[in-house]
């Protein structure tokens, strides 16, 4: 029997929001800046409770909001943004504290996930319009046998190396790069092996590159756009209105 006639697997997510989001300039860690009148971290975990086979997400917040969080983004239910597409059958929600670094976030949020989920997805809230085809998309290539998936889009602009002194070193060939985006999917023997490597880096993958296991790339999105800047916000603001969301 091959990968893809196997029973559907269980699927974790790791929602990380433990950012502090200093470029964003706001007054509150970057997750709980709003768009459209709700959270980025609202936004993202909207979505990911509506993508099908998941069973768990991890939520990991700066440790001065995990109490809030959790009476907000679980009892939901009550608001009708998370709330609505939420069943008492739907993922169990947890919330927990970050750490110092991405890398850090992550791995605390994967030590909570438990170990009765086959798939994990590390998601960025900051990506909070990341929309529910793109998990399917993450999700399908694994069930197809990958080990780790990240998406990614083509760039447009010419992409160069410089040195510390501003010098141009090199310029790759445009054609072979990709932005990488989020959610990265691993099975959870590879993200715990790749996390088992005590390594920091600004993406999960990274860390399973290091650690030799191939990584596949699928098509990104422009609505995973990551929300770093005010410019970002208004993007993301514009896009959401054009999703119908305001
Ligand atoms: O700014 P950066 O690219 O590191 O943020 C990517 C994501 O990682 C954001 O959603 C942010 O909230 C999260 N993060 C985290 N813990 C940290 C740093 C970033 O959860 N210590």
């Amino acid at each position: 029997m091959s990968d893809a006639d196997a029973a559907p697997r269980s699927v974790g997510v790791v929602v990380v929001a433990a950012g502090s989001g200093t470029r964003l300039g706001a007054a509150v860690p970057k997750a709980f800046v709003e768009l459209a009148g709700r959270s980025l971290l609202d936004h993202a975990v909207c979505r990911v409770l509506a993508v099908p086979g998941v069973v768990r997400v991890v939520v990991v917040v700066p440790a001065a909001y995990v109490e809030r969080v959790q009476h907000t983004v679980l009892a939901a239910p009550r608001r009708g943004s998370s709330a609505s597409r939420r069943s008492s059958t739907g993922p169990q929600v947890l919330v927990v504290a970050g750490g110092a670094e991405r890398t850090d976030s992550v791995a605390a949020g994967l030590a909570a996930l438990g170990s009765d989920v086959d798939l994990v997805l590390v998601h960025d809230a900051a990506r909070a319009l990341a929309p529910v085809a793109l998990f399917e998309r993450v999700i399908a290539a694994l069930d197809a046998g990958a080990e780790a998936v990240v998406p990614g889009l083509p760039l447009t602009d010419t992409v160069k190396v410089v040195d510390a002194d501003g010098y141009v070193r090199d310029t790759p060939d445009r054609a072979l790069l990709r932005a990488i985006q989020t959610p990265q999917g691993f099975t959870r023997a590879v993200l715990t092996r790749a996390h088992a490597s005590g390594l920091q880096a600004t993406d999960d993958a990274a860390l399973a590159e290091a650690c030799g296991i191939p990584v596949l790339v699928v098509p990104g999105e422009e609505d995973a756009l990551k929300i770093t800047t005010r410019d970002d916000l208004a993007r993301a603001s514009l896009r959401s209105a054009l999703l119908g969301e305001v």
